[in-house]
């Protein structure tokens, strides 16, 4: 029997089969590849990237993880909040000054002041209930982020706005993957927290490309990585659990003292069939948002307008935001070399339009979209595209979330659930949820192993 077999090698699972590297482990994934929502692939000195892309910084779970695995992060150079809309490409300067700086009609700009008003006095609130305070559980701080402004929708919290001040205000919220009427307010609130705290929140890069990380952790952990396992199902004994799953064509089960399951909330809902009533149907009740991205690989030979720039949102465009990949790159270069590396994802709405339609189909709409924002040559400078379809982009807290956190978070079971679906910052709770469930894990072996050897009950035997 194993100590603990862990479930899903994305990062949550791949954190607590880090952790747990010197206990007797498995860890199932059923995709060819690790990673999950982290994908990217090296190309020369440039990577392509599909998935997350920026992280935690110092003091972070993230932080700590990329430290003890021995992989590089550095601050994203350039500027994280660009715009491009209304034929205007804007790359420096305040946030604030975005409305006055971008071409739209008096009313546009009257009641995009106004909401950015009630929205920035709302950050100011948010920056209060965030703010952890000495002593306390991190969970007791999360469950207050998910409280905050819970009851309604970012929609009905801005009101109604004109197509303008919506096309300009809305992408930072849907970013999350939920359109403007899905997210609760807090939420919406949350996001525009982290674009008006620029270098406070996920702001990092990892050199090589996020997948550097989830495939280092693999590769130190060798095999006792299983690709294409797919487990189907999970279910305790009395002292052990046990998880089937299937792999090259055959049903297999493995025992173990404890699981990890480290899968999106839909698939922990569907495969722990006697988990109780109330955390299966919490699982079941937890919200995904759909992505579309994509990854081009550029050849131009001189420097781009962009190069100084991470993020340009892209207002009325097929994806949300550009991302220029090669940031990090340029910061360290003294001339500038060629080549270029650049995302683009599509969340919520934008991503149910373009899932039906073919690969080649959505990198037309994307190289045409690309070609008005960065310049009409970009389509010829590209070199290699891919696409990439995230039905469960990320959970997105709606209103009513807050009220499933105390479910989903109660311990007791020898199924330990993690994942990013437990908290509101994605990588770093994935990070943070597999770390907390290995030393859950760590701790009730340690235990069953000193009353196996009798010498956990000084007190009882004395
Ligand atoms: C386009 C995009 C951009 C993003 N940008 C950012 C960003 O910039 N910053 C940020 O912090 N976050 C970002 N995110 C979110 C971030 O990627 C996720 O929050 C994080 O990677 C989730 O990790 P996880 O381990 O919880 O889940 P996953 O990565 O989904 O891992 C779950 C794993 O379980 C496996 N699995 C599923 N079913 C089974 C089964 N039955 N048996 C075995 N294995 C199974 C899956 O294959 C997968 O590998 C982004 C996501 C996307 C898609």
């Amino acid at each position: 029997m194993k100590d603990v077999v862990v479930v899903g090698g994305g990062l949550a699972g791949l954190a607590a089969g880090w952790r747990l590297r010197h206990w007797d482990t498995v860890l199932l994934e059923s995709g060819s590849r690790v990673g999950g929502r982290i994908r990217s692939e090296r190309r020369g000195r440039y990577w392509l990237n599909w998935g997350g892309h920026v992280f935690a910084g110092p003091g972070s779970s993230t932080d700590a993880l990329l430290t003890e695995a021995g992989i590089a992060a550095a601050q994203v150079p350039g500027a994280l909040a660009a715009l491009s809309m209304n034929g205007k490409l804007l790359l420096k300067g305040p946030i604030p000054t975005y409305p006055f700086r971008i071409p739209m009609s008096t009313p546009s700009r009257i009641a995009l002041v106004k909401a950015g008003v009630k929205v920035g006095a709302a950050v100011l609130r948010y920056a209060r209930i965030v703010r952890q305070r000495s002593g306390e559980d991190p969970a007791v701080r999360q469950q207050r982020v998910y409280d905050f402004e819970n009851g309604r929708s970012f929609r009905d919290f801005v009101g109604d706005l004109p197509e303008d001040a919506k096309a300009l205000f809305y992408p930072t919220v849907t970013r999350s993957a939920a359109d403007a009427h899905e997210i609760s307010a807090g939420a919406g609130i949350g996001y525009f927290s982290l674009v008006f705290n620029i270098g406070q929140g996920l702001s990092r890069g990892i050199v090589g490309g996020p997948s550097t990380l989830t495939q280092g952790i693999a590769t130190a952990l060798g095999d006792r990585v299983q690709l294409g396992a797919d487990a189907v199902e999970i279910v305790h004994t009395t002292r052990s659990v046990v998880v089937r799953y299937r792999q090259d064509g055959l049903d297999k089960e493995v025992e173990a003292r404890y699981v990890v399951l480290a899968t999106p909330a839909t698939v922990s809902h569907k495969v722990a069939v006697d988990l109780p009533a109330d955390v299966r149907d919490a699982l079941g009740n937890v919200l995904y948002g759909p992505y579309v991205s994509a990854a081009f690989l550029t050849g131009e030979s001189s420097p781009q307008p962009w190069d100084g720039a991470y993020g340009i949102a892209t207002p009325k465009r097929s994806f949300n935001i550009v991302l220029n990949q090669a940031s990090i790159i340029r910061g360290g270069e003294t001339t500038r070399q060629p080549g270029g590396s650049i995302m683009t994802f599509s969340p919520a709405g934008l991503a149910r339009t373009l899932l039906p339609k073919s690969d080649e189909e959505i990198l037309r709409i994307y190289t045409d979209d690309l070609g008005e924002v960065l310049g009409s040559g970009f389509g010829a400078t590209v070199v290699e595209a891919q696409v990439q379809r995230w039905d469960t982009g990320a959970p997105y807290c709606f209103p009513g979330r807050a009220a499933l956190q105390p479910t989903l978070t109660r311990r007791g079971s020898r199924v330990i659930l993690a994942g990013d679906y437990l908290g509101t910052l994605y990588t770093e709770t994935a990070i943070s949820t597999g770390f907390s469930a290995a030393q859950e894990a760590a701790s009730l072996l340690a235990t069953e192993r000193q009353q196996r050897t009798g010498r956990g009950l000084p007190l009882a035997a004395g």
